[in-house]
Protein backbone atom coordinates (compact mmCIF):
# COMPACT_ATOMS: atom_id res chain seq x y z
CA UNK A 1 0.00 0.00 0.00
CA UNK A 2 1.33 3.43 -0.44
CA UNK A 3 2.09 5.30 2.50
CA UNK A 4 2.99 8.49 1.63
CA UNK A 5 0.53 11.22 0.71
CA UNK A 6 -0.65 11.84 -2.75
CA UNK A 7 0.84 15.17 -3.83
CA UNK A 8 -1.26 15.66 -7.09
CA UNK A 9 -3.10 18.88 -5.39
CA UNK A 10 0.02 20.44 -4.59
CA UNK A 11 1.70 20.04 -7.67
CA UNK A 12 -1.12 20.33 -9.77
CA UNK A 13 -3.32 23.89 -9.85
CA UNK A 14 -4.13 22.78 -6.23
CA UNK A 15 -8.07 21.94 -6.80
CA UNK A 16 -7.46 18.20 -6.81
CA UNK A 17 -7.55 16.53 -2.80
CA UNK A 18 -5.09 14.38 -1.78
CA UNK A 19 -6.25 10.68 -2.63
CA UNK A 20 -4.20 9.05 -0.09
CA UNK A 21 -5.51 10.23 3.48
CA UNK A 22 -2.46 9.58 6.15
CA UNK A 23 -3.82 7.29 8.86
CA UNK A 24 -4.95 8.92 12.02
CA UNK A 25 -2.05 10.50 14.25
CA UNK A 26 -1.71 11.13 17.88
CA UNK A 27 -0.59 14.62 17.15
CA UNK A 28 -0.21 17.00 13.35
CA UNK A 29 2.85 18.43 12.87
CA UNK A 30 2.73 21.39 10.67
CA UNK A 31 6.65 22.26 10.08
CA UNK A 32 9.16 24.42 7.91
CA UNK A 33 12.53 22.73 6.51
CA UNK A 34 15.19 25.85 6.16
CA UNK A 35 18.95 24.96 5.42
CA UNK A 36 21.22 25.41 2.26
CA UNK A 37 20.50 24.04 -1.02
CA UNK A 38 22.10 20.23 -0.89
CA UNK A 39 21.41 20.20 3.06
CA UNK A 40 19.01 17.22 2.81
CA UNK A 41 15.40 18.55 3.18
CA UNK A 42 14.32 16.88 0.40
CA UNK A 43 15.54 13.64 1.70
CA UNK A 44 14.62 14.43 5.28
CA UNK A 45 11.03 15.33 4.23
CA UNK A 46 10.54 12.05 2.75
CA UNK A 47 11.57 10.08 5.74
CA UNK A 48 9.56 12.97 8.26
CA UNK A 49 6.69 12.36 5.75
CA UNK A 50 6.90 8.44 6.43
CA UNK A 51 7.59 8.67 9.98
CA UNK A 52 4.67 11.33 10.91
CA UNK A 53 1.88 11.30 8.22
CA UNK A 54 2.36 14.74 7.39
CA UNK A 55 1.97 15.57 3.09
CA UNK A 56 5.65 16.87 1.79
CA UNK A 57 4.94 20.54 -0.13
CA UNK A 58 8.03 21.70 -2.05
CA UNK A 59 7.72 24.59 -3.92
CA UNK A 60 11.12 23.70 -6.21
CA UNK A 61 8.94 20.27 -7.12
CA UNK A 62 5.96 22.92 -8.57
CA UNK A 63 8.27 24.25 -10.40
CA UNK A 64 10.25 21.36 -11.73
CA UNK A 65 6.32 19.73 -12.43
CA UNK A 66 6.10 23.24 -14.26
CA UNK A 67 9.00 22.34 -16.92
CA UNK A 68 6.48 19.22 -18.56
CA UNK A 69 3.68 21.82 -19.08
CA UNK A 70 2.51 22.07 -22.78
CA UNK A 71 2.07 26.20 -22.65
CA UNK A 72 3.93 27.25 -19.18
CA UNK A 73 1.95 31.08 -18.72
CA UNK A 74 5.21 34.21 -19.31
CA UNK A 75 5.62 34.18 -15.41
CA UNK A 76 6.37 30.76 -15.25
CA UNK A 77 8.76 30.60 -18.45
CA UNK A 78 10.53 33.30 -16.64
CA UNK A 79 10.56 31.88 -13.44
CA UNK A 80 11.76 28.07 -15.14
CA UNK A 81 14.59 29.85 -16.60
CA UNK A 82 15.67 31.72 -13.14
CA UNK A 83 15.19 28.49 -11.64
CA UNK A 84 18.15 27.06 -13.66
CA UNK A 85 20.45 29.96 -13.51
CA UNK A 86 19.86 29.26 -9.47
CA UNK A 87 18.28 32.39 -8.44
CA UNK A 88 15.47 32.75 -6.51
CA UNK A 89 11.65 33.06 -8.37
CA UNK A 90 10.56 36.52 -7.61
CA UNK A 91 8.56 36.66 -4.53
CA UNK A 92 5.26 37.40 -6.10
CA UNK A 93 5.34 34.56 -7.93
CA UNK A 94 6.26 31.60 -5.54
CA UNK A 95 3.88 33.55 -3.17
CA UNK A 96 1.32 33.11 -5.70
CA UNK A 97 1.65 29.74 -6.44
CA UNK A 98 1.72 28.42 -3.02
CA UNK A 99 -1.34 30.91 -2.82
CA UNK A 100 -3.11 28.86 -4.80
CA UNK A 101 -2.60 25.44 -3.17
CA UNK A 102 -3.44 27.17 0.48
CA UNK A 103 -6.18 24.23 0.63
CA UNK A 104 -3.12 22.01 1.03
CA UNK A 105 -1.75 23.50 4.17
CA UNK A 106 -4.94 22.27 5.97
CA UNK A 107 -4.25 18.69 5.04
CA UNK A 108 -5.66 15.88 7.91
CA UNK A 109 -1.69 14.89 8.82
CA UNK A 110 -0.26 18.42 8.78
CA UNK A 111 2.52 19.55 6.32
CA UNK A 112 6.15 19.99 5.64
CA UNK A 113 6.85 23.09 3.43
CA UNK A 114 10.50 22.55 1.99
CA UNK A 115 12.10 25.18 -0.08
CA UNK A 116 9.56 27.87 1.31
CA UNK A 117 9.67 30.43 2.46
CA UNK A 118 12.93 31.54 1.31
CA UNK A 119 12.77 35.30 1.93
CA UNK A 120 11.51 37.66 4.64
CA UNK A 121 8.70 38.64 2.31
CA UNK A 122 7.95 34.89 1.73
CA UNK A 123 7.98 34.14 5.25
CA UNK A 124 5.50 37.06 6.01
CA UNK A 125 3.07 36.09 3.52
CA UNK A 126 3.05 32.47 5.06
CA UNK A 127 2.12 34.10 8.39
CA UNK A 128 -0.74 35.47 6.65
CA UNK A 129 -1.96 32.70 4.42
CA UNK A 130 -1.92 30.39 8.15
CA UNK A 131 -3.85 32.88 10.01
CA UNK A 132 -6.36 32.86 7.23
CA UNK A 133 -6.35 29.22 7.21
CA UNK A 134 -6.35 29.09 11.21
CA UNK A 135 -3.26 27.54 11.16
CA UNK A 136 -0.06 28.18 13.27
CA UNK A 137 3.52 26.57 12.70
CA UNK A 138 4.79 23.84 15.01
CA UNK A 139 8.05 23.90 14.13
CA UNK A 140 10.83 25.22 11.95
CA UNK A 141 13.88 22.41 11.42
CA UNK A 142 16.77 24.46 10.47
CA UNK A 143 18.87 21.86 9.43
CA UNK A 144 23.40 22.67 8.86
CA UNK A 145 25.67 21.48 7.20
CA UNK A 146 29.52 22.80 6.16
CA UNK A 147 30.27 23.61 3.04
CA UNK A 148 32.37 20.93 1.39
CA UNK A 149 29.66 18.22 2.69
CA UNK A 150 26.81 20.75 0.65
CA UNK A 151 28.88 20.61 -2.68
CA UNK A 152 29.88 16.70 -2.44
CA UNK A 153 25.99 16.02 -1.95
CA UNK A 154 24.91 18.64 -4.50
CA UNK A 155 27.46 17.24 -7.47
CA UNK A 156 26.15 13.36 -6.52
CA UNK A 157 22.45 14.25 -6.38
CA UNK A 158 19.97 12.00 -8.73
CA UNK A 159 16.27 12.20 -9.01
CA UNK A 160 13.46 10.74 -9.91
CA UNK A 161 10.81 13.19 -12.19
CA UNK A 162 7.83 10.68 -11.91
CA UNK A 163 7.65 9.97 -7.83
CA UNK A 164 10.36 12.77 -6.59
CA UNK A 165 12.47 10.49 -5.05
CA UNK A 166 16.10 11.92 -4.16
CA UNK A 167 19.20 9.55 -4.55
CA UNK A 168 22.79 9.96 -4.16
CA UNK A 169 25.50 8.00 -6.46
CA UNK A 170 27.57 7.46 -3.72
CA UNK A 171 26.30 7.94 -0.04
CA UNK A 172 22.25 6.55 -1.47
CA UNK A 173 22.45 4.73 -4.48
CA UNK A 174 19.33 3.11 -6.29
CA UNK A 175 19.49 -0.64 -6.39
CA UNK A 176 19.53 -0.80 -10.29
CA UNK A 177 22.04 2.49 -11.66
CA UNK A 178 19.69 4.93 -13.06
CA UNK A 179 16.66 3.33 -11.95
CA UNK A 180 14.55 4.75 -9.00
CA UNK A 181 13.43 2.18 -6.61
CA UNK A 182 9.95 3.58 -5.70
CA UNK A 183 8.11 3.26 -9.42
CA UNK A 184 11.23 2.40 -11.95
CA UNK A 185 11.63 6.03 -13.47
CA UNK A 186 14.78 7.22 -14.95
CA UNK A 187 16.72 9.12 -12.67
CA UNK A 188 18.11 12.54 -13.93
CA UNK A 189 20.55 14.88 -12.71
CA UNK A 190 19.18 18.75 -11.80
CA UNK A 191 19.99 21.46 -14.10
CA UNK A 192 20.81 23.65 -11.53
CA UNK A 193 23.17 21.23 -9.90
CA UNK A 194 25.63 22.05 -12.37
CA UNK A 195 28.68 24.39 -10.73
CA UNK A 196 27.75 27.79 -11.89
CA UNK A 197 24.40 27.59 -10.69
CA UNK A 198 25.27 26.26 -7.27
CA UNK A 199 27.43 28.49 -6.95
CA UNK A 200 23.95 31.38 -7.36
CA UNK A 201 22.13 29.26 -5.39
CA UNK A 202 24.37 29.40 -2.43
CA UNK A 203 24.55 33.39 -3.06
CA UNK A 204 21.00 33.39 -2.40
CA UNK A 205 20.83 31.16 0.53
CA UNK A 206 23.61 33.63 2.09
CA UNK A 207 21.64 36.47 1.29
CA UNK A 208 18.17 35.81 1.74
CA UNK A 209 17.76 32.98 3.23
CA UNK A 210 19.93 32.38 6.21
CA UNK A 211 18.44 35.45 7.98
CA UNK A 212 15.05 33.30 8.48
CA UNK A 213 16.79 31.61 11.02
CA UNK A 214 16.77 34.84 13.15
CA UNK A 215 13.10 35.66 11.93
CA UNK A 216 11.82 32.24 13.32
CA UNK A 217 14.13 31.98 16.50
CA UNK A 218 12.51 35.54 17.56
CA UNK A 219 9.04 33.71 17.07
CA UNK A 220 10.57 30.67 19.05
CA UNK A 221 9.79 28.13 16.28
CA UNK A 222 13.40 27.57 15.35
CA UNK A 223 15.14 23.75 16.32
CA UNK A 224 18.67 23.81 14.99
CA UNK A 225 19.27 20.74 13.13
CA UNK A 226 23.04 18.93 12.36
CA UNK A 227 22.69 17.52 8.86
CA UNK A 228 26.01 15.46 8.98
CA UNK A 229 25.76 11.82 9.01
CA UNK A 230 23.87 9.07 7.38
CA UNK A 231 20.00 9.80 6.12
CA UNK A 232 18.73 7.56 9.29
CA UNK A 233 20.71 9.13 12.07
CA UNK A 234 19.53 12.95 10.60
CA UNK A 235 16.27 11.99 10.94
CA UNK A 236 16.61 10.28 14.65
CA UNK A 237 17.93 13.73 15.42
CA UNK A 238 15.17 15.45 13.91
CA UNK A 239 12.05 13.03 15.71
CA UNK A 240 13.93 13.90 18.86
CA UNK A 241 14.37 17.17 18.73
CA UNK A 242 10.81 17.61 17.75
CA UNK A 243 9.69 15.40 20.48
CA UNK A 244 12.01 17.49 23.34
CA UNK A 245 9.70 20.13 21.78
CA UNK A 246 6.58 18.99 22.42
CA UNK A 247 7.46 17.89 25.42
CA UNK A 248 8.86 21.04 26.80
CA UNK A 249 5.17 22.54 25.57
CA UNK A 250 2.90 20.44 27.60
CA UNK A 251 5.36 20.54 30.50
CA UNK A 252 5.17 24.81 29.87
CA UNK A 253 1.54 24.23 29.27
CA UNK A 254 1.70 22.20 33.00
CA UNK A 255 3.29 25.55 34.38
CA UNK A 256 0.83 27.67 32.94
CA UNK A 257 -2.17 25.18 34.87
CA UNK A 258 -0.29 25.09 37.91
CA UNK A 259 0.02 28.76 38.09
CA UNK A 260 -3.13 29.40 37.64
CA UNK A 261 -4.92 27.10 40.17
CA UNK A 262 -2.10 28.84 42.49
CA UNK A 263 -3.81 32.18 41.64
CA UNK A 264 -7.56 30.72 42.36
CA UNK A 265 -5.76 29.61 45.55
CA UNK A 266 -4.77 32.31 46.44
CA UNK A 267 -7.44 34.45 45.26
CA UNK A 268 -9.73 32.63 47.73
CA UNK A 269 -7.35 32.66 50.78
CA UNK A 270 -7.51 36.71 49.95
CA UNK A 271 -10.94 36.65 49.97
CA UNK A 272 -11.11 34.95 53.32
CA UNK A 273 -8.62 37.27 55.60
P1 LIG B 1 17.98 19.62 -0.41
O1 LIG B 1 16.54 19.26 -0.56
O2 LIG B 1 18.28 20.29 0.90
O3 LIG B 1 18.52 20.41 -1.57
P2 LIG B 1 18.47 16.77 -0.88
O4 LIG B 1 17.58 16.08 0.11
O5 LIG B 1 18.02 16.78 -2.29
O6 LIG B 1 18.82 18.27 -0.37
O7 LIG B 1 19.90 16.08 -0.75
C1 LIG B 1 20.99 16.48 -1.59
C2 LIG B 1 21.81 15.22 -1.93
O8 LIG B 1 22.43 14.73 -0.76
C3 LIG B 1 20.99 14.07 -2.49
O9 LIG B 1 21.75 13.42 -3.47
C4 LIG B 1 20.76 13.15 -1.28
O10 LIG B 1 20.63 11.78 -1.65
C5 LIG B 1 22.05 13.39 -0.49
N1 LIG B 1 21.84 13.30 0.97
C6 LIG B 1 20.78 13.80 1.65
N2 LIG B 1 20.93 13.56 2.97
C7 LIG B 1 22.11 12.91 3.10
C8 LIG B 1 22.85 12.39 4.21
N3 LIG B 1 22.37 12.51 5.47
N4 LIG B 1 24.03 11.78 3.98
C9 LIG B 1 24.50 11.67 2.75
N5 LIG B 1 23.88 12.11 1.64
C10 LIG B 1 22.70 12.74 1.82
P1 LIG C 1 14.69 23.48 -4.49
O1 LIG C 1 14.09 22.27 -5.13
O2 LIG C 1 14.02 23.84 -3.21
O3 LIG C 1 16.18 23.37 -4.37
O4 LIG C 1 14.39 24.70 -5.48
C1 LIG C 1 14.92 24.73 -6.79
C2 LIG C 1 14.83 26.15 -7.36
O5 LIG C 1 13.46 26.55 -7.48
C3 LIG C 1 15.49 27.24 -6.53
O6 LIG C 1 16.90 27.34 -6.75
C4 LIG C 1 14.74 28.48 -7.01
O7 LIG C 1 15.19 28.91 -8.28
C5 LIG C 1 13.32 27.94 -7.19
N1 LIG C 1 12.55 28.06 -5.91
C6 LIG C 1 12.01 27.04 -5.20
N2 LIG C 1 11.39 27.49 -4.12
C7 LIG C 1 11.54 28.85 -4.14
C8 LIG C 1 11.14 29.89 -3.26
N3 LIG C 1 10.44 29.64 -2.15
N4 LIG C 1 11.48 31.17 -3.59
C9 LIG C 1 12.17 31.45 -4.71
N5 LIG C 1 12.60 30.50 -5.55
C10 LIG C 1 12.28 29.21 -5.29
Amino acid sequence: MNTLNDRAAWLGAGGATCATLPAPRVRTHRLVLLGPPGAGKGTQAELLCRALGTCHLSTGDIFRAAQCAAEPSPALRDALATMRRGDLVPDNVVVALVRERAGCLRCQGGFLLDGFPRTQAQAEALDVLLTEQGLTLDAVLSYELPLEEIVARLGGRRTCPRCKAVYHVVTRPPRAEGTCDQCGGRLVQREDDRPESIRNRMRAYEESTRPLADYYARKGTLIPVLASGTPEEVLSRSLEALKQRASGESTRAEIGKATAEERTVLDDERRLV
